[in-house]
């Protein structure tokens, strides 16, 4: 599937969350430190909407790219029972640990003075910012020279938010600013003086869990039982190896999953990851269970397969394939049969090109036919190439992972348009990338195996639950 290689560089990417950290920290959720007095509700909210990572600006596209091809598989199935039937959806309440949320701030305390949340536009810098406040350079000079932590501020981003209360002189009286999930930076007077402080914030990992039965569409099911665009995204990403979402997906399909809720000062954040889930396509049952592995967390079936193959199907979101892998292909411009020995993806300039698999870079240069071009060497005799780069950002030698950018789209060499020309070789011989059968990636050691079994063990049997009773609800 198309998305799959994001899903797996984000895996990849995270180091943190395993699932046997995981109970642990639901179980040590601490009570509310004795930190910084509770704020008023408002400042609050508009804090915990600041968008945060790259990550979700990655989902946000893949959305875009994605939801309509999928209404567009399932409208077909859902027509006759649309209209009566509503996607189903329960919530049950199971031995899941339910969610601790600090108590809310007190509004008995005397008001503050109110707050003007100023969000960072495109091509927005720190003093633009001050300055719709009436706020001069020597306040943005003085507050970044503060410390190191103020000197963040010059690296604000758009759609980042900065909280400002000024006093009755117009004068800076705080600012604040969201570090990272749980820290925010204060600045504010003291005796005249501005001084800065981090605030820790109190992060706490919820499970969630909650089921469906599709009726019409996937996102539909998904939305009705709470889930985000972008845990539906990361469900279809989980499985889309084993099953197609946008050609498989039939209205009976249920979905079971177990999830994280981040919350910030006992208030949402936003959904974390998935846990574990249970997909049921076409009566056959799938299942996943994320465990962390030296390479991060990673998603087992039950007896330990792992969930990703050794490939991406397509190593970058590309716009459309330009021209595809043909052994008797009559060249344009030769004015002869040339084999295509790859497939040209088209994108544009500059989108990231992802190693299809772990191997070793065994090339990476430029040439006038190629331009500059990757060759990777994998197990299993497999060898990737990638051509027509705009640049490339990995050496000879030098080892990648599944999902690491090595370049950029471009149209070096003998290219008339932007696009990656891509060649999967197996011993040698070219094979079409778009069809050729895919490893999958490394089971689970059988030394982890018993460690794994003993986190899947309580989440299958906790899936089970969900799935009866998600059912039972059906039926009613
Ligand atoms: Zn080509």
């Amino acid at each position: 599937m198309r998305w799959s290689h994001e899903f797996l560089t984000r895996l990849r990417a995270r180091a943190t969350g395993a699932v046997r950290d995981a109970a642990k920290r639901v179980s040590q959720r601490a009570a509310p430190t004795a930190g910084p007095i509770p704020e008023p509700q408002e400042r609050k909210r508009a804090f915990a909407a600041v968008p945060g990572s790259r990550r979700q600006w990655l989902t946000a596209g893949l959305l875009l790219l994605i939801v309509p091809l999928l209404s567009l598989a399932v409208e077909g199935l859902g027509n006759r029972s649309a209209a009566k039937a509503a996607d189903l959806r329960v919530t049950a309440t199971l031995a899941l640990p339910d969610p601790e949320i600090p108590a809310s701030p007190s509004l008995s305390e005397p008001a503050e003075p109110t707050w003007d949340v100023q969000r960072v536009g495109k091509g927005d810098t720190l003093a633009a910012v001050f300055k719709r406040l009436g706020l001069g350079p020597g306040v943005v000079h003085r507050v970044v020279h503060l410390n190191e932590t103020t000197e963040r501020l010059t690296r604000i981003y758009p759609g980042d938010e900065l909280a400002f209360q000024l006093d009755d002189e117009g004068k800076l009286a705080a600012l604040e600013y969201q570090l990272s999930d749980d820290q925010r930076l204060r600045v504010h007077r003291v005796d005249g003086e501005l001084v800065s402080e981090i605030q820790q914030e109190n992060l706490v990992t919820q499970l969630k869990h909650t089921g469906g039965v599709i009726q019409g569409s996937l996102f539909r099911a998904g939305r009705e039982a709470g889930l985000s665009d972008r845990l539906i995204m990361d469900m279809a990403g989980l499985f889309g190896w084993d099953i197609d979402f946008v050609l498989d997906i039939r209205r009976g399909d249920e979905f079971h999953l177990i999830y994280e809720e981040l919350y910030r000062n006992g208030e949402l954040l936003r959904a974390g990851d998935i846990v574990a889930a249970t997909f049921v396509n076409q009566g056959e049952r799938f299942q996943a269970v994320r465990f962390t592995t030296e390479n991060g967390d990673e998603y087992f079936s039950p007896d330990g397969r792992n969930m990703r193959k050794a490939f991406l199907r397509a190593p970058l979101n590309f716009s459309y394939i330009s021209s595809n892998f043909n052994p008797s292909r009559f060249h344009p411009i030769l004015q002869r049969v040339k084999a295509h020995n790859g497939t040209d993806y088209r994108a544009p300039t500059g989108t990231p090109v992802f190693a299809a698999g772990h191997g070793k870079v065994i090339a990476s240069a430029r040439n006038k036919y190629n331009g500059h071009y990757v060759f990777i060497q994998h197990g299993n005799n497999i060898v990737t190439k990638y051509l027509h780069f705009t640049k490339r950002t990995v050496r000879k030698g030098q080892r990648v992972k599944q999902g690491q950018v090595i370049g950029y789209v471009g149209m070096t060499g003998l290219a008339q348009a932007p696009h990656l020309h891509y060649e999967f070789l197996v011993n040698g011989v070219h094979r079409n990338p778009r069809t050729v059968d895919l490893p999958k990636a490394d089971p689970l050691p059988k030394a982890e195996l018993a460690a794994f079994q003993q986190v899947a063990t309580p989440l299958l049997n906790q899936l089970e639950l969900i799935q009866g009773r998600t059912l039972l609800a059906v039926k009613d």
